[in-house]
């Protein structure tokens, strides 16, 4: 370097005579921007400070200069990062908010005023954001400020007061930011609005409880109908179709041969009597004391139907013949000694008992039938079995 012309190293020559120039005039030189030239032609820029000395007593002017290519490049990026990041607060529909750790604001994003209500040059800014809280959330909003110091609780629901009183739902999350010292100093917190979500939400909810209810309706009245078409509906005993579909069932079901299986025929006796001289509305009433009273002396696992007009079937399953015998007598008693709160009404039935023997249903039927119709011949209130 000795020896050469400090002009060399300017990429403009004449930057140097101006700079000269001030020196000669006092005026001060400090840190100021020029491109410099290397030895091999390139270029940087630079910050050149001068000032004139005396060095072993000769007049000299010396200069200062640093490279700041890379430090401009760096400034360059930040700039550049920061234009990003105000255009992304600023676009982003959510809300977003900078607080102090009293949780006063110290910076909104145009979403955060807009969707609260405010005008953007308002002065939300200054407030604090437990006042967009809404009241009952207040508690849980101040005990969460405190706990993110701490850890994070993820996402967190309130809801939003807006300026103009209507109530928002939002979903929070917030973030601590720290200061050089890493003590924490700001939370951020990014709100989104989700009451549209929250509605449809309920919405959904509202109509799925609907659906189930409409569902359960639906059950019941499936229940009712299949109960109709299998139930007579005076006596609400099974309907002579589905007694024998359930006898012929529990035949088929049973291990053949099959000699625990019971059924009885029971009839009343002189049940035409009993309308012609009482009424058919005491007929009818009769015929649902009788089911009832049959009911009452069977066993739980007994099937009973009404198998036509004045004649009961009862399916007694896993019973022995003597067993079937004392229900059927039990029965007859029963209904002998009821009383039915009418002078001169007294009732009795007569019963068929047959044990079932490798047969289908109809002989098997038939042959209690029998057995009832001998009852009848041989006096009435009596049960005959086989
Ligand atoms: P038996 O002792 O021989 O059985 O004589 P019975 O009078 O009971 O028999 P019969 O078959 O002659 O008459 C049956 C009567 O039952 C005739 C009918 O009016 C009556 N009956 C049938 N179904 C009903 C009903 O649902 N309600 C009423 N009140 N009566 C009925
Ligand atoms: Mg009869
Ligand atoms: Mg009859």
């Amino acid at each position: 370097l000795i020896g050469r012309n400090a002009r060399d190293f300017y990429k403009e020559p004449a930057n140097r005579h101006l700079l000269i120039e001030d020196i000669h005039y006092n005026r001060p030189i400090k840190e100021r921007e020029t491109v410099f030239k290397r030895s091999d032609g390139s270029e940087f820029l630079g910050l050149i400070t001068m000032v004139p000395a005396n060095y072993l007593g000769q007049d000299v002017i010396l200069s200062c200069i640093s490279d700041i290519t890379e430090q401009r490049k760096s400034q360059q990026e930040v700039a550049k990062s920061e234009k990003m990041l105000k255009a992304l607060m600023y676009s982003i529909p959510d809300m977003i908010t900078v607080t102090d750790l009293d949780g006063n604001i110290t910076f909104a994003n145009n979403s955060a005023y807009t969707t609260i209500g405010y005008e953007l040059d308002n002065k939300l800014i200054s407030e604090n954001l437990l006042s967009v809280i809404a009241a009952e959330d207040i508690e849980r909003a101040k005990e969460n400020m405190v706990k993110i110091l701490t850890y994070n609780p993820g996402p967190v629901e309130y809801k939003n007061v807006m300026k103009n009183g209507t109530i928002l739902n939002v979903e929070v999350n917030a973030m601590v930011l720290y200061d050089d010292k890493n003590n924490p100093n700001e939370i951020i917190y990014v709100s989104r609005n989700i009451t549209e979500r929250k509605q449809a939400e309920a919405k959904l909810k509202q109509n799925s409880e609907e659906i189930e209810k409409i569902n359960k309706e639906l059950l019941q009245m499936n229940d009712i109908l299949k109960n109709k078409s299998i139930r007579d509906s005076l006596t609400n005993l099974y309907n002579h179709q589905y007694i024998n579909e359930l006898l012929e069932r529990e035949i088929s079901n049973s291990s053949v041969p099959y000699h625990n299986l019971c059924v009885l025929m029971l009839d009343i006796d002189h049940f035409k009597r009993v309308n012609d001289t009482f009424g058919h509305q005491v007929g009818d009433n009769v015929l649902v004391v009788i089911s009832s009273l049959i009911s009452q002396y069977a066993r739980n696992i007994d099937m009973i139907g009404r198998y036509g007009g004045e004649e009961f079937i009862a399916v007694l399953p896993n019973i022995d013949l003597e067993a079937a015998y004392l229900i059927a007598d039990s029965i007859r008693l029963s209904i002998q000694e009821y009383d039915f709160g009418l002078p001169n009404l007294n009732v009795t039935i007569s019963v068929g008992l047959a044990q079932y023997e490798s047969e289908d249903v109809k002989t098997f039927v038939n042959r209690a039938d029998t057995l009832l119709y001998q009852a009848k011949r041989n006096g009435r209130n009596l049960e005959y079995m086989i």
